[in-house]
C-alpha cells in the first residue's frame, strides 16, 4: 500500500479526529507509512478560520512525536502550508526550524477569493473561469520560485467545482509551470480528495499527470483526509492514474530529502 502524504487532524478546526485516530485508521488499511500535513499555523492573520492557532503548534508536533514510538506504520512529520503573497516573510523562517519530513504547498486564495470554500462557491459565477485559472497558476509558479516547498498540493484544485479552461489553455498555462518545477525538483501530489468533491476526479487530471511524468516530476499520493476513514482512500485509483499516465517510481521522503521508489503492481 502506498504512504499517505496528505492528513490534517482536529486542531485545524474543520477535520474531525486525533493524530492517534488517523494512525489507528492507517494501521487497519495496512498502510505501511503516513505523514501528517495539518494546515500551518500563521501569526499574520491569514485564514485563521481554518488552521491551528500558534500556541497550539506544541500540541500538534508532540502528538506527531509520541505517536511516532508506537511502531508501524511509520509517522512523518509535514505540514501544508500555502503560498501566499508576502508567506515568505513567515514561512522562510518558521518552516526551517521545525524539522519538518515534507512540506506541502498549497494556493486556496485568488486575489482574496477562497475560490475552492462551498462558501465562497458562487463567484465563481461572475469571473471569467480561463483567467481565473491562468491567476491561479500565475500564483503556483511564484509557489515553485520560493524553494519552501517539497510538493504541490491538488495541483489543479479550481476544478473542484466543475469550472475548467479547455484543454489547449490548460496545457499552455501549466506547462511553464511543470517546467520550473522539474528545474528545482519540486513534487507533485495526486490527491484523491477530488473524487469526493462535485468534479469527481483526482487533482491532478490525467492530461497534467502526463506532462509531468514527460518531465520525470516526482509524484506522491495524498487522501487529504479531514477524517479518519479518508486515510488511504482511492489509492487504487491514484495508482491507475500514475501507472497509466507513464509513472513507474513515486517518492518517498524524510527530512525533506525525496527518494524515488518504485511504485507497487497494480
Ligand atoms: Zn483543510
Ligand atoms: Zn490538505
Amino acid at each position: 500500500m502506498l504512504p499517505d502524504y496528505h492528513i490534517h487532524t482536529a486542531l485545524c478546526a474543520h477535520a474531525e479526529g486525533e493524530v492517534g485516530d488517523y494512525w489507528s485508521a492507517a494501521k487497519r488499511n495496512g498502510l505501511a507509512e503516513i505523514c501528517f500535513t495539518d494546515h500551518a499555523p500563521n501569526p499574520d492573520g491569514y485564514d485563521p478560520a481554518h488552521r491551528m492557532r500558534m500556541a497550539e503548534f506544541p500540541l500538534y508536533r508532540n502528538a506527531i512525536s509520541d505517536i511516532q514510538d508506537k511502531g508501524d506504520p511509520r509517522v512523518l512529520f509535514g505540514v501544508e502550508a500555502d503560498y501566499y503573497e508576502g508567506c515568505e516573510r513567515f514561512l522562510t523562517q518558521w518552516l526551517s526550524g521545525q524539522g519538518f519530513d515534507f512540506i506541502l504547498g498549497s494556493v486556496h486564495f485568488i486575489d482574496g477569493w477562497g475560490f475552492d470554500n462551498p462558501e465562497e462557491r458562487h463567484i465563481w459565477d461572475s469571473v471569467d473561469v480561463t483567467e481565473t485559472w491562468r491567476k491561479y497558476f500565475e500564483t503556483i509558479a511564484r509557489l515553485v520560485e520560493t524553494h519552501l516547498f517539497d510538493a504541490v498540493g491538488h495541483m489543479d484544485l479550481p476544478k473542484k467545482f466543475g469550472h475548467r479552461p479547455s484543454d489547449k489553455d490548460l496545457k499552455e498555462m501549466i506547462q511553464p509551470v511543470l517546467d520550473r518545477m522539474a528545474e528545482g525538483g519540486m513534487g507533485m501530489e495526486l490527491n484523491t480528495s477530488g473524487l469526493r468533491r462535485p468534479v469527481r476526479e483526482i487533482y491532478p487530471s490525467p492530461v497534467i499527470v502526463a506532462l509531468a511524468c514527460e518531465r520525470a516530476i516526482p509524484i506522491c499520493f495524498g487522501s487529504d483526509a479531514h477524517s479518519p476513514s479518508d486515510v488511504g482512500a482511492d489509492f487504487d485509483m491514484a495508482l491507475k492514474l500514475a501507472r497509466e499516465a507513464g509513472y513507474t517510481e513515486f517518492f518517498r521522503i524524510r527530512q525533506r530529502k525525496k527518494e524515488r521508489v518504485p511504485l507497487p503492481a497494480f
